[in-house]
């Protein structure tokens, strides 16, 4: 069976087929954070949704070359390093480095780059086009000095969000500060500085000033996959204005169809509510896990629900994910310590067709709920038969295999991946010191270890009579 995805462009189930005359190298790209804070539970989801997607396609043997990008130049950001009264990279950096902590946390895999807007060498591509699309009439510079694109040249402009441009023009200004677009729908493609800008701003053809978001994400994207993607994702917040900007602004350039599948995760509601500060239910990663949590429950608890679904956010589906996963542990175990005795030959169990049958729930558009049901059926299935031992060892290692390449898409065994090389290193260098008995820098460095969130990312640096040891915290 071939991958079905639903296409926010087509509003349709599509086969999925790259654009690689051999069918194999897949170009994604996924809007990555803006690093003004810590991101939130809602922006993991659709980073999870997009996890579980790479992770399904390579399963399919497809080749997926990922792009995420880190905006780490805007508004948000601009008045975060003001306000903190730090210089924006410096105010930048501490959140980007949180992000990649949380990545690991939650065990998405690192895409193949994380370009930063205000990497030179993009800021040179956003230019260029910037350049091409001001050549083409597609682009005009405004009294203000900023270049805006111009939506009215663009007759694709709103197909993606399904949106009428005649709508967009009787809304009316929105902004007095606008008042120099020819057309209120019209967006910034550069932003000429301002006081509020302080010392960020780079020298351009239309004068001193810094790219718009939207320019940012078809500079990163095209730089790096070329001017076609096969799969462009984000949450539904993103389709209007930003993709659609995307596209306007690629195919500008390109004259080429930029994206083929427009992929996009629904809201994350917590406790049927949207999510927000005012509402004293606004979580980041870190919230969930200061409340005892680990990154797999967090990983599991937002992933089990399809991606196009909204996902209630409750402590109660916290503690559902908690059982969920110590029932598979448990099976885990069971199947490992049967896997280890003398083979009593019974008649074996068909570990193909549940195989089958969860590669294709996910190929139905990730139906991943339909996906965990299998799993747990496989489980309920496998335990009955190992509670009346029908099962011999062979078999046991049979469906613990199956597990490993289950797990290889889900990602949420207690296994553990790896202790992340940092921390290794430091529980290193720990060890040394209290060999040479420098009580006082074991200590110092068992305090670095700590405030490299290493309680927070779900390790643990435990003293025990064989010596210091690195474990998943909560696991075995
Ligand atoms: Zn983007």
């Amino acid at each position: 069976m071939a991958v079905r995805l639903f296409n926010t462009y087509s509003r349709a189930l599509e086969e999925f087929r790259p654009l690689d005359p051999t069918g194999r190298e897949v170009k994604m790209y996924t809007c990555g954070p803006t690093v003004y804070s810590h991101a939130h539970i809602g922006n993991f989801r659709a980073y999870l949704f997009e996890d579980l997607l790479q992770r399904h396609l390579e399963g399919r043997g497809f080749d997926v070359r990922r792009v995420m990008n880190i905006t780490d130049v805007d508004d948000k950001t601009i008045r975060g390093s003001r306000e903190a009264g730090v210089p924006l990279a410096e105010f930048t950096s501490q959140f980007k480095k949180a992000f990649f902590d949380d990545l690991d946390t939650l065990r998405i895999k690192r895409a193949d780059s994380f370009p930063e807007a205000t990497d030179p060498r993009e800021i040179a591509k956003m230019i260029e086009m910037i350049g091409t699309l001001m050549e083409r009439g597609l682009a005009y510079q405004a009294e203000d000095k900023s270049i805006y694109f111009r939506i009215n040249k663009f007759p694709d402009y709103g197909k993606l969000a399904h949106f009428d441009l005649e709508e967009l023009r009787s809304t009316g200004r929105v902004k007095s500060d606008e008042y120099d677009k020819e057309h209120i729908g019209d967006f910034a493609l550069w932003k000429a500085w301002d006081e509020a800008d302080g010392p960020v701003k780079w020298s351009s053809p239309w004068g001193a000033g810094r790219p718009g978001w939207h320019i940012e994400c078809s500079a990163m994207a095209t730089q790096l996959l070329g001017d076609q993607l096969d799969i462009h994702c984000g949450g539904v917040d993103n389709i209007f204005p930003h993709h659609e900007a995307e596209i306007a602004q690629t195919e500008g350039c390109t004259g080429k169809k930029f994206v083929r599948y427009w992929l996009h995760c629904a809201h994350l509601m917590v406790e049927g509510q949207k999510m927000a500060k005012s509402l004293g239910n606004f979580y980041t990663l870190r919230d969930v896990l200061a409340k005892g949590y680990s990154g797999r429950e967090v990983r599991y608890a937002l992933m089990r629900v399809h991606y196009r679904a909204p996902l209630n956010f409750t402590w109660e589906g916290m503690d559902e994910a908690r059982v969920a996963l110590a029932r598979v542990d448990d099976w885990v175990r069971r199947l490992e310590e049967k896997g280890k005795e003398e083979n009593a030959e019974r008649p074996t169990s068909n570990v193909q067709r549940p195989m089958e049958e969860f590669e294709a729930a996910l190929d139905d558009d990730l139906n991943i709920s339909a996906a965990l049901g299998v799993l747990f059926e496989t489980i309920r299935e496998t335990n009955r038969r190992l509670d009346i031992s029908e099962m011999d060892s062979s078999e046991a290692k049979a469906w613990r295999d199956w597990w490993g390449r289950v797990d290889q898409v889900l990602a949420i065994s207690q296994e553990e991946a790896g202790v992340p090389a940092e921390i290794a290193e430091l529980a290193e260098a720990r060890v040394q010191a209290r060999l040479a008995k420098d009580w006082r820098k074991s200590d110092e460095l068992r305090d670095v270890l700590a405030a490299r969130g290493l309680a927070a990312r779900g390790w643990e640096a435990r003293d025990t009579k064989d010596g210091q040891k690195i474990t998943r915290r909560g696991g075995a």
